[in-house]
């Protein structure tokens, strides 16, 4: 899951309002319905009859219906209520220590210090911008700084090579630059850390072991294709640092990426392998409950002790216990006193994504998946076990891996719509074909990991086991991620999230209704289908009268600029080959007489191969600094193998390029590095300014300057208002405010890559350019984006993200 947070206010709003319609659900229902004899029936002896049994009883029996009714919703709402001021006030105090202390004041003030540390993460690598592949993300917790005692999260960010081993609870010493976190999501600061760390106290026993069991697995699967090797650990243990990027990317176009976080849903496969293993073995009684409720203990220490594992673990015994005892309203009970005790230790919880599609899938998974079993194999509901023969059984247990993964895709939905402003059609197909191939592979990765201390080649065998039903999962993302049409362009936030439950609602009630016809559901089947088959419609493309195009190239730039017909001239490249050649493609334009690389950072210049395939270049005209100098190097190969000349621009210099005309601004001085989280770069101030005037539209396009040359543009003096503005460097945090004063734009172009792992753009440079009465226009939710000339009024347009 991609590090974003949910609006503040809205999120602890929603996360509160949500808990609370669970307790009043939970608490209506019990007072209304006697109490199930099923439940009874199918609880395991000596398994606890859930608090409502003991509580409904009394209730019945006592006083007139009014009374009752006022006591059914009296008391959750007096939790709630209390539970929402405990949690508010939590909030506060957290907010107020973050915002309010010395460390916070460092952190504004970038200042650097050596750090005490206690390590609470693995290692991610860090999928770089700037071409610095070579550093880690890990998180940790600031222990002492200077003089100071704190006990304080913070990000680290640092060089792979010394990073790279830290394990859990390690205790270290670093020096680093201190600055302010780009999300307010609990951490106090990133650290940028110069040097390697100094070990003060090696990992814990615990961690110790747990890290040794997933480097066994990594062993263990290291001989299976590249897919496999990184998707088993992934599965098993949410372990993505082998994953290759392309499967990352179709993972996630394919809606699966869910299946790499550890969840409860991992647990549940635990657990339910191992009940069923007893059952077959006949071993019952209290055992089988011990059994997996240490096989959770184990689950957490291999996983990690870390909050979003432990909080796997609590939804997990919330669905052991209700499966086991057949009582899905004592689950959502429980689940519901999780949630809020959950949110009252960390208020933070309620603005995390990761946390509200655990809750929604643990929900969707008691709530719906038991019904949606049932009538798909046609047994009467809660019919388990010795009732039903081999068949029976059979068909029981596809049914069920079915409706599970449905059912926890569709209580997710709203919030993945508000997270990614799409709908994916094809993630629940996806999710059904990849489901069976789930459990297998997670129970084989577990055991590959258990057994990689004692045996190695018996762990290389269970791995190979392991890898084919990976191998599976692998074939359903790639063949998802290229169907076309897979992604439904969508609002994204709240509003999105609202539409799409009331989609849900209408398609539920249409289902009860069509559901006695068949010819009504095959067509809807049919239609559904066709939607996701439709071949990409790209009518409306591109609309007429455009005066610029910002590409969706994913984390990067590119700006195409009308001259005329088939002719532009395009501002850097973005990342990748291909994006960028898509982009021109569709946009007609087969000469560029002019090429800008604004500067060598990879976001801007590895699209260039994509660029030259096929098109009349004039020239290339790139920053005056070599940094970095491979890349430079690269730019100059691909261009003489085109034969089109490079050269340096230089501040002053006007070019006219059919009707537009090009002021370059900037670089006037070459600068040294920025404060942004170790990012700062000499290259990104060295980005070539541009104003650009075109139909009589003004253009300001800004590369990746960063502060120190945001201010040296403004005390050249020269006048940079501009209709359009290239919010500089990707919508970062660190932004002069006196730039975009300087500017007004009527439209902001925000170039930026869904999920990226910047945080870009930052909330507050967003609601700024907003503030500021600017049409801010994102890539990342819009696609590519056009800004057209209708008169003298100009106007967005957004071709939405193309699949
Ligand atoms: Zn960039």
């Amino acid at each position: 899951m991609p590090a974003v947070g949910i609006p503040a206010g809205t999120a602890l709003a929603c996360a509160l309002a949500s808990a609370a319609a669970l307790c009043l659900v939970a608490a209506a229902k019990r007072g209304t319905t006697p109490p199930p004899d099923k439940a009874v029936v199918n609880a395991t002896p000596g398994e606890v009859t859930g608090p409502q049994a003991r509580d409904a009883q009394p209730d019945r029996g006592r006083a007139g219906k009014s009374g009752r009714d006022r006591r059914r919703w009296a008391r959750p709402l007096a939790a709630v209520l209390v539970i929402g001021a405990a949690a508010g006030g939590a909030s506060a105090a957290r907010v107020a220590a973050i915002s309010g202390g010395p460390v916070a004041s460092m952190a504004r003030d970038g200042e650097a210090a050596w750090l005490e540390m206690v390590v609470t993460g693995d290692p991610q690598p860090i999928q770089s911008t700037t071409d610095r592949v070579d550093r880690v993300k890990l998180k940790a917790r600031l222990e002492r700084v200077r003089n100071l005692r704190v006990r304080l999260p913070v990000i680290v960010l640092g060089d792979a090579a010394s990073w790279r081993d830290l394990a859990p609870s390690s205790r270290i010493r670093a020096f680093g630059r201190l600055s302010e976190p780009q999300q307010m999501d609990g951490t106090i600061a990133v650290i940028s850390a110069r040097g390697r760390p100094i070990l003060q106290r090696g990992p814990s026993a615990l961690q110790r072991e747990a890290t040794a069991l997933r480097a066994g697995l990594r062993t263990a699967v290291s001989a299976l294709g590249p897919a496999e090797r990184g998707l088993v650990p992934g599965i098993v243990v949410g372990d993505t640092s082998q994953m290759p990027e392309e499967l990352s990317e179709q993972f996630k176009r394919a809606g699966l990426t869910h299946l790499l976080a550890v969840s409860g849903a991992n647990l549940m496969i635990l657990v339910g392998f191992l009940l069923g293993l007893a059952r077959v073995v006949g071993i019952r009684g209290r055992l089988p409950p011990l059994l997996a409720l240490g096989s959770i203990v184990g689950f957490v220490i291999l996983a990690r002790p870390q909050p979003s594992v432990l909080r796997a673990a609590v939804m997990a015994v919330i669905l052991i216990v209700a499966t086991l005892t057949g009582r899905q309203r004592a689950g959502i009970s429980s689940l519901c006193v999780a949630v809020c005790l959950l949110i009252l230790i960390d208020p933070w919880l309620a603005r995390s994504y990761g946390f509200a599609l655990s809750v929604l899938a643990t929900g969707g998974i008691l709530v719906l998946a038991p019904r949606w079993a049932d009538r798909l194999s046609g047994c009467g509901p809660g019919s388990v076990g010795a009732a039903l023969g081999t068949v029976g059984r059979l068909r029981r247990l596809f049914a069920e891996s079915l409706a599970v993964p449905a059912a926890a895709q569709v209580a997710c939905l709203p919030v993945l719509v508000m997270l990614a402003g799409q709908v994916s059609l094809i993630a629940v197909f996806a999710n059904l074909l990849a489901a069976p191939a789930v459990a297998p592979t997670t129970i084989l990765g577990l055991l590959t990991a258990v057994m990689a201390p004692a045996s190695q080649s018996g762990a290389a065998f269970l791995g190979h086991l392991a890898g084919l039903p990976a191998s599976w999962i692998v074939r359903v993302a790639a063949l998802f991620a290229e169907l076309p049409g897979a992604v439904l362009p969508w609002q994204s936030g709240p509003l999105g999230a609202f539409a799409a439950v009331g989609f849900l609602v209408i398609g539920a009630v249409m289902v009860r209704r069509v559901r006695r016809s068949r010819w009504v559901g095959l067509t809807c089947a049919a239609a559904a289908i066709v939607l996701i088959l439709r071949p990409s419609l790209s009518v409306g493309w591109p609309p007429p009268g455009w005066v610029i195009v910002a590409c969706d190239v994913g984390q990067g730039d590119a700006l195409v600029l009308r001259l005329a017909a088939h002719t532009g001239v395009l501002v850097d490249t973005g990342p990748d080959p291909r994006p960028v050649d898509r982009c021109l493609r569709d946009l007609g334009v087969r000469m560029l007489p002019l090429v800008v690389l604004s500067h060598f950072h990879s976001d801007h210049v590895a699209g260039l191969p994509g660029v030259l395939n096929g098109r009349a270049i004039g020239e290339i005209v790139v920053s005056p600094l070599d940094d970095p100098a491979e890349n430079a190097v690269h730019v100059r190969r691909w261009a003489a193998r085109a034969r089109v000349r490079v050269r340096a621009a230089v501040a002053g210099e006007i070019w006219q390029v059919g009707p537009a005309r090009l002021t370059v601004l900037g670089p006037r001085v070459l600068l040294g590095g920025g404060q942004v989280n170790g990012e700062g770069s000499a290259a990104n101030n060295a980005s070539i300014v541009m104003l650009a005037e075109l139909h009589g539209v003004r253009l300001l396009l800004t590369g990746d300057i960063e502060p120190p040359a945001q201010a040296a543009l403004l005390s050249d003096g020269g006048d940079l208002h501009a209709d359009v503005y290239k919010v500089p460097h990707h919508g970062s945090a660190y932004q002069d405010g006196r730039l975009l004063a300087a500017v007004r734009p009527r439209v902001a172009l925000v170039c930026v890559g869904a999920g990226n792992d910047y945080g870009q753009p930052a909330p507050r440079t967003v609601s700024a350019l907003k503030d500021s009465g600017a049409t801010v226009l994102r890539t990342d939710e819009r696609g590519d984006v056009a800004v057209v000339l209708a008169g003298q009024a100009l106007r967005a347009v957004a071709r939405g993200r193309s699949p």
